[in-house]
């Protein structure tokens, strides 16, 4: 339909996605982690955020009912295998079974899922319209059979 004067269809553009396997971002944060030593948690924590927050407006709009928004947060993350979400914001837990992180970063004696743990920052920063902040307790990059994020509040300084 070029150049025809034809109608042109006016949707949107759907995002550009692309492929980056796990063990390539494993490679970018150890560099990362060279260059900029402990530096390097806060840039993938930092870019997380931001990844998050979009991904909360792109995905959840209409969605209240906290069931409804970890479901569909698990089913984005199985589809985009980023790994298995199990939520729980009662008790303010995530437990993520095969983090693409921890598995492209290899062994570590502390958690190394900062980017994951920026993106859910952001996330339910969105959602529960409140900072908050996120600590992974453990990690599958320390031997751990998941990753243990728990949501905290943060306190107004
Ligand atoms: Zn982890």
């Amino acid at each position: 339909m070029q150049g025809s004067g034809g109608r042109k269809t006016q949707r949107r553009p759907s995002p550009r996605l692309f492929q980056f396997r796990a063990v390539a971002f494993g490679d970018m944060q150890r560099a990362l982690e060279r260059l900029f030593a402990s530096g390097a948690q806060v840039i993938l924590y930092e870019s997380g955020i931001e990844c998050g927050r979009r991904s909360y407006q792109r995905h959840m709009k209409g969605k209240v009912h906290a069931k409804a928004v970890t479901s569909a947060l698990r089913r984005l993350k199985l589809m985009e295998r980023w790994g298995k979400f199990k939520i729980d914001l009662e008790k303010g837990v995530i437990l993520v079974k095969d983090s693409f992180e921890a598995d492209g970063y290899g062994g570590s004696d502390v958690p190394v899922c900062h980017f994951m743990r920026g993106y859910l920052t952001g996330f339910f920063t969105e959602y529960l319209k409140k900072e908050v902040k996120i600590v992974e307790e453990q990690c599958e990059a320390q031997g751990k059979p998941y990753c243990l994020f728990r949501i905290v509040e943060k306190k107004p300084e």
